[in-house]
Order: structure tokens, then C-alpha cells, then sequence
């Protein structure tokens, strides 16, 4: 049903492990399945360099403040992977880095499984982002590019959650955790947005045309827009009271423990960053509001024509005959009342042809049903031909045809009537090789002022009718 073109909006996409396995040919399984296991790998070894190496809180001065900056770069991997695969994708090898780091570092078993949660718990986020507004992940509009920044900044603190397990497991004082928690979030922000970013704005295009052109990998998502949207606006401010509670907390706890000159200058320190991200939150909470907006107001238009679009068809539906597209009687009794009146005021007359094709029965019984039904539908096509655009003809009855011509006197409509009749007598009527003829009878009534309805009007054509029936038929009759 819907079209993939360029301006379509962009649908969320994820590659199904699971129609990998079922679907996908044997040269996509060795290099995704393998691809994915050596970047597994990759990804814990590296996390336990980053212990090795002492990646964590390196200091940076930034104009005057000192901030906080962790490394880790099984991050940017699982990062690129959920943006471009699907959580899974990147949820698992996260957690391996994670857990082995831990395990490495010498954290106990039960506190490393629960702290290797922290960046898959970040990951979420941003699918949960993606899945709520379906932005473009190329970065190549400003639109896309705030959306990502603004989500790789929430995603950031959720995964940094497991900055306080660390410091708690390695009885750090609680001095330390200011830098280490800073260190976790922005390092983990600054990597989302230089390195990530640029990486997925290269890679996504491709992606997405891979995605396109393999729908049988991938997983229909069955969570709502709606759901996903109660989703982010859940974490966002969740998020948001996180962070604000975690660096107030932190920063009083931080300046608690060393001398008062000290200590004013962390809570500056602190409060400026603290400034700056909200700024960065309000814009992204602004932001959101508004993609939000433009979103239900896009599917509200697209719900609106869609709905007059129904109406429309429901409306041709109702008022035109499903066999010949003439009007049908309900419409034709409508447009006949209307035309009564209109004759009686303006005074200028209107006259009705009602026919009936002779002898249908025999048409079908001796062609078959389809075979008359081809005679009615070329009968209607012969009368579209032969009337003026004015004039409106319907379906009447079984084989019984009503045409109105507006303006039109007993001479008129009875000339209208014996073109029609022997333009119908002289077009064979075609049905799957075989051809026969077809004749009709008509009665010709023309609106008369001392009636006071219209159905006397018809009764009088229908007579009129009648009588060319039993006047032997293929002829026109004039109403008394
Ligand atoms: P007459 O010349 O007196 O009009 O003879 P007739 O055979 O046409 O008689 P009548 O008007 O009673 O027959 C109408 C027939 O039209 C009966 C019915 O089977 C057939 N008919 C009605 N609607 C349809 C239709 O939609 N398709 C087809 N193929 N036949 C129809
Ligand atoms: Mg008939
Ligand atoms: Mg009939």
C-alpha cells in the first residue's frame, strides 16, 4: 500500500536476528552473524583496555572550568550497530564490554551483571527516540541533526547510571564520583556526537537502502508511535530529574569534603555546567514539543483527505449504478424531484424518456447473464453518447433506463427518443466473440404544470412505455 519514494517519511526499521536466520541467504548470515561476533569481540577487549589504560575522568581544562571526560570506545561501536541494525544489535555487545570490564577491574559478579546494564539502558533511549519520531538518521538536515544531538545528550546520562555503581563497588570517597559521573555522561555525549555522528551520517544513506531493499530481514514493529512517544517523554524527564539530582547531590557531597575556596570553586564550576546542559534541555524538550506537533499535524491532514477520499467514494457509491456508472434510482429520483421543480418555476419545460430494453429475457437466455449484463452496460454507453451534457440518465430498474433533458418539448424529446432508439438498433452489442442485437421501447412524458408531483410525471412515461411495448415494440410513444 505505501509507496517507498524519496519524500516518503521515513519508516523505523530493525534487522530481525530472527528473519536473518530464517530468511536470509548464506553469504548475509556469514558476514552479518561473523561481522557482528568479531565486533562482540573487539568491543569486550577494548573494554577491558580502557581499565588497562585508565580511560576514566581524564581532566580537561574548558575555558577556565575544569570537566571530567571518559573514554570508551566499545560505546561508538554499539552505538553505530543500534542505529543501524536495532538494539539488540548493539544492547549485546554493550553489555559485554561492560561486564568484562568489570569482571577485569575486579568488581563482584552480582554488581558487574547489574552494572553492565548502563549502556544498554542508554541505548534504549535512542531507539526508543527513533521509533517515536521517525527523523532521518543521515544528520544531514538541521532537524535531523538536533534530534540527535538532543537524544545522544538523554541517552548519555540514562547510560551513565552505572557510574555510581562503580564508584560505590570500588569504595571510592565520595569526592571522586563528581568526575567519574561528569567523565561517563560527557565523554559518553562527545563521543555520540563527534565521532558517532559524522560515522552514521557517512553510513546511514546506505543503510537505508539496504533496509529498503531487503524487507524479508527486517522486523515490522508493532510498538505504536503513541506508545514509543509516552516512552520518551517518560525517559526525558526522568532523565532530566536524574541528572539534575545526581550533579547537585554530587557537586554539595564534592565541595562537603575539601576547603571552602575549594569548594565554592566546584559548585561554580559545577553550576555552569549545570547551565549549560539544561539550556540544552530546554532546547530539546522545545524541540521535541514542536517535531511532535508538525508529526500529528502531518497525520492529521493525511487523516483528513483520507477521510474525504472515503466520502467521496462512499458518496459515488451511493448515488451511481455499480453495472453502468449511470446514476442509480435513488439518485435519479433525488435529481428527478429537483428537476420537477426547477421546470414548474422557470416555466421552460422539461421532458423524461423512459425505456426498457425488448425482449431481454431472451438475451439472456439465449447469450447468458454476462451477455446481458454487456448489453446494459453498452446500452448506458450508447445514451452517454446521444445525450447533452444537461441531460442526466440513470438506471431505473432492471433493464429500464431513465433519461432527463432539461429544456426540452414533446418534439424535441421524441427526436432525442428515435435517434436514440435506432442508434441503440444499430450498435451490436459485443460479448466474448459473439454479437447480437438489441432493440428498446420508449415512452416520452413532458413536465405539466397542474401536477402537483413529480411521480405522475413518470407514471406517465411509464404508460407511454407500456404502450410502445404493445404497439410492437422498438418504438417511441408520446405520453397522452
Ligand atoms: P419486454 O420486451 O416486454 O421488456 O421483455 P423482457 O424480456 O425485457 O421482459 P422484462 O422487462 O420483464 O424482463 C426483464 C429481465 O431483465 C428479467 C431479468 O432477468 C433481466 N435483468 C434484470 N436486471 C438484470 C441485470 O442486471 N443483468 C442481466 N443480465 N439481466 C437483468
Ligand atoms: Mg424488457
Ligand atoms: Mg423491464
Amino acid at each position: 500500500m505505501h509507496k517507498i519514494h524519496a519524500h516518503a517519511p521515513p519508516v523505523y526499521r530493525e534487522l530481525s536476528p530472527w528473519c536473518l536466520w530464517r530468511n536470509g541467504s548464506g553469504a548475509q548470515k556469514c558476514w552479518l552473524l561473523g561481522g557482528w561476533l568479531a565486533l562482540l569481540v573487539l568491543c569486550a577487549a577494548l573494554g577491558v583496555g580502557m581499565v588497562i589504560w585508565r580511560w576514566s575522568g581524564i581532566p580537561i581544562e574548558f575555558g577556565g572550568v575544569t570537566v571530567y571526560l571518559t573514554i570508551y570506545p566499545p560505546l561508538l561501536v554499539c552505538l553505530l550497530l543500534t542505529l543501524t541494525l536495532g538494539w539488540w544489535w548493539g544492547a549485546i555487545p554493550a553489555y559485554c564490554a561492560t561486564l568484562s570490564l568489570a569482571l577485569y577491574a575486579g568488581m563482584p559478579l552480582p554488581w558487574a551483571l547489574l552494572f553492565a546494564f548502563s549502556n544498554p539502558l542508554g541505548l534504549v533511549i535512542m531507539v526508543i527516540g527513533y521509533q517515536a519520531i521517525a527523523m532521518r538518521r543521515d544528520l544531514r538536515g538541521l532537524n535531523s541533526l538536533l534530534f540527535y544531538v538532543q537524544l545522544a545528550f538523554i541517552s548519555s546520562v540514562f547510560g551513565s547510571s552505572g557510574a555510581l555503581i562503580w564508584s560505590y563497588t570500588n569504595r571510592l570517597e565520595e569526592a571522586a564520583l563528581l568526575p567519574i559521573w561528569q567523565g561517563w555522561w560527557l565523554g559518553a555525549f562527545l563521543q555520540s556526537v563527534v565521532l558517532a555522528g559524522p560515522l552514521l551520517a557517512l553510513l546511514w544513506p546506505r543503510v537505508e537502502r539496504w533496509m529498503a531493499a531487503h524487507p524479508e530481514l527486517m522486523r515490522k514493529t508493532d510498538t505504536s508511535s503513541r506508545q514509543s512517544i509516552l516512552g520518551l517523554l517518560a525517559s526525558v524527564t526522568l532523565g532530566v530529574l536524574i541528572y539534575g539530582f545526581v550533579t547537585i547531590e554530587l557537586a554539595e557531597r564534592h565541595s562537603g569534603m575539601t576547603s571552602p575556596a575549594h569548594a565554592l570553586a566546584v559548585l561554580r564550576q559545577t553550576m555552569w555546567i549545570f547551565y549549560w546542559v539544561f539550556a540544552a534541555i530546554v532546547l530539546f524538550i522545545a524541540f521535541f514539543g514542536y517535531e511532535l506537533f508538525r508529526h500529528w499535524q502531518n497525520s492529521q491532514d493525511s487523516l483528513l483527505a483520507e477521510l474525504h477520499r472515503a466520502n467521496q467514494h462512499l458518496e459515488t457509491l451511493a448515488t451511481t449504478d455499480g453495472l453502468t456508472g449511470l446514476l442509480n434510482r435513488r439518485a435519479a429520483d433525488r435529481r428527478l424531484a429537483a428537476e420537477w421543480q426547477r421546470a414548474r418555476r422557470s416555466h421552460h419545460g422539461s421532458a423524461m424518456v423512459l425505456l426498457d430494453i425488448d425482449h431481454f429475457k431472451d438475451i439472456n437466455d439465449r447469450h447468458g447473464h454476462p451477455a446481458g449484463d454487456a448489453a446494459l452496460r453498452q446500452l448506458a454507453s450508447v445514451i452517454q453518447s446521444v445525450m447533452r451534457e444537461m441531460d442526466f440518465a440513470a438506471r431505473y430498474g432492471g433493464e429500464e433506463f431513465l433519461v432527463v433533458l432539461p429544456d426540452t418539448d414533446e418534439q424535441g424529446a421524441h427526436s432525442f427518443a428515435e435517434r436514440l432508439r435506432q442508434q441503440v438498433a444499430a450498435t451490436p452489442v459485443q460479448h466474448e466473440g459473439e454479437s447480437f442485437a438489441m432493440q428498446i421501447s420508449l415512452g416520452v412524458a413532458v413536465v405539466r404544470e397542474d401536477e402537483a408531483h413529480y411521480e405522475p410525471w413518470v407514471s406517465r412515461a411509464d404508460r407511454a412505455l407500456y404502450s410502445a411495448k404493445q404497439g410492437g415494440r422498438n418504438r417511441t410513444e408520446l405520453a397522452a
